[in-house]
């Protein structure tokens, strides 16, 4: 069970006030807060063992390298990959994705080939593929969805073709809160004999995720939404296939040899780490999931949804506020509209109550579009999120909607 208290005494950022008020932080799905025990991480790296990983004999580099790697281990552990040589530090799930689509797109797409997204991908699960389309003249297939923010899975079935060489697909929806159904989604792919890539930037924080169990090639999430530090995220991919694919960048750390006449790459995960690698951050994401584990990934689960129960009950009760995504399976996000207050306003001025909440498209314009619409305002939950809390927005709702 979650004893919040408890949890609210690790995050100092949490008893701050805004405006003299209270901070009600609703932006988890942006970013989350950083409990000590990360920081501290950060700090004490720095003070006390900060040195360059992997290529120094003396004492210190040692010393960082064994927590950089220990950092990778704990994350195989958390996401329970086979191998640690299936976790490629990136900067976050974008740069990820990024990757993935270049160095997917070099090694096995040619023009006239085609790749399944849906309607509600995150723009960093829509422009890379679009940066290749321009690139290679690959062409880009989308899965609907319906009024509830559910993919029609029959019409997902019906875009497969010969010409289709992979399917990315969110995890979780960070506008509408849709738990999509990936493993399916995964499943259907493979008896088409695609890969798949998954963005899990909105899962990984809220749920437990098993790369053994959901068997997709390729999954992607960020360090900061996991309650690690800014910087540092994670692209996880088979090993047989991280092996198939050309190297993203080049540089230092990525090579076994060099010559003028030939480089030979080190294998993976090495091979798409070019560069110095954020290892003071790694450590800080492992310690953030040492923390999370410690809580219990099924108890944050449970907690969340209660919340967002009670959330989504509260938030019904405002006259003429209208929630967008009601799936069946969603995780802690609401977004909504209330009467013809522009969502820009509504979150200013909740902000002025001291509630964060985030106004907008959330980078996701695709989506407005399908929904008519220009932003939402948009309610994201932590586990260490409270019930008053919630109270305290449908209060602020019901005084700016007085004021309009
Ligand atoms: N995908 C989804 C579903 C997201 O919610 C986000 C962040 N809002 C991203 C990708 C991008 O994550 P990052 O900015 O950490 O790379």
């Amino acid at each position: 069970m979650i004893d919040v208290e408890k949890i609210r005494a690790d995050f100092p950022i949490l008893s701050r006030t805004v405006y003299d008020k209270p901070l009600v932080y609703f932006d988890n799905s942006a970013t989350t807060q950083k409990p000590r025990c990360v920081v501290e991480s950060l700090v004490n790296e720095y003070y006390s063992v900060n040195a360059n990983v992997h290529r120094g004999v003396h004492f210190l580099s040692q010393q960082a390298t064994e927590l950089h790697e220990a950092a990778r281990e704990t994350v195989r552990a958390f996401i329970n990959a086979r191998s640690t040589n299936e976790i490629v530090f990136t900067r976050g799930t974008t740069e990820s994705i990024n990757l993935l689509a270049y160095s997917f797109g070099e090694a096995f797409m040619q023009e006239g080939d085609e790749v399944i997204l849906s309607v509600m991908e995150h723009h960093s699960n829509i422009v890379p593929w679009q940066i290749l389309a321009a690139r290679k003249g690959i062409s880009i297939k989308v899965i609907p969805m319906n009024d509830n923010g559910e993919l029609l899975m029959d019409e997902y079935k019906k875009l497969f073709s010969e010409k289709t060489k992979l399917v990315s697909v969110t995890h979780v929806s960070n506008v509408l809160g849709t738990v999509n159904p990936v493993k399916e989604i995964t499943a259907i792919a493979h008896e088409h004999n695609v890969p798949v890539l998954i963005d899990g930037a909105q899962s990984v924080p809220h749920m437990t995720v098993d790369m053994q169990d959901l068997d997709a090639e390729f999954f992607a999430f960020s360090g900061h939404k996991v309650y690690g530090p800014t910087g540092v995220g994670v692209l996880y991919g088979k090993e047989e296939w991280l092996n198939k694919l050309p190297p993203y960048q080049g540089g230092g750390e990525m090579i076994q040899s060099v010559s003028f006449e030939k480089t030979v790459f080190e294998q993976a995960p090495l091979k798409f780490e070019a560069g110095t690698p954020d290892y003071i951050g790694t450590t800080g994401l492992a310690k953030a999931i040492d923390y999370v584990t410690a809580i219990g990934m099924d108890n944050i689960a449970a907690y969340e949804h209660e919340l967002t129960e009670y959330a989504t009950r509260r938030l019904k009760d405002v006259d003429g506020l209208r929630i967008f995504g009601e799936a069946e399976h969603k995780g802690s996000v609401i977004s909504f509209l209330v009467g013809n207050i522009h969502h820009l306003d509504m979150g200013t001025l909740l902000d002025r109550l001291g509630i964060a909440v985030r106004t907008g498209h959330h980078c996701a314009q695709p989506l407005m579009i399908r929904l008519g619409i220009e932003g939402t305002v948009r309610a994201s939950f932590s586990f260490y999120n409270t019930k008053e809390e919630i109270d305290a927005l449908v209060d602020g709702i019901k005084k700016v909607s007085k004021m309009f």
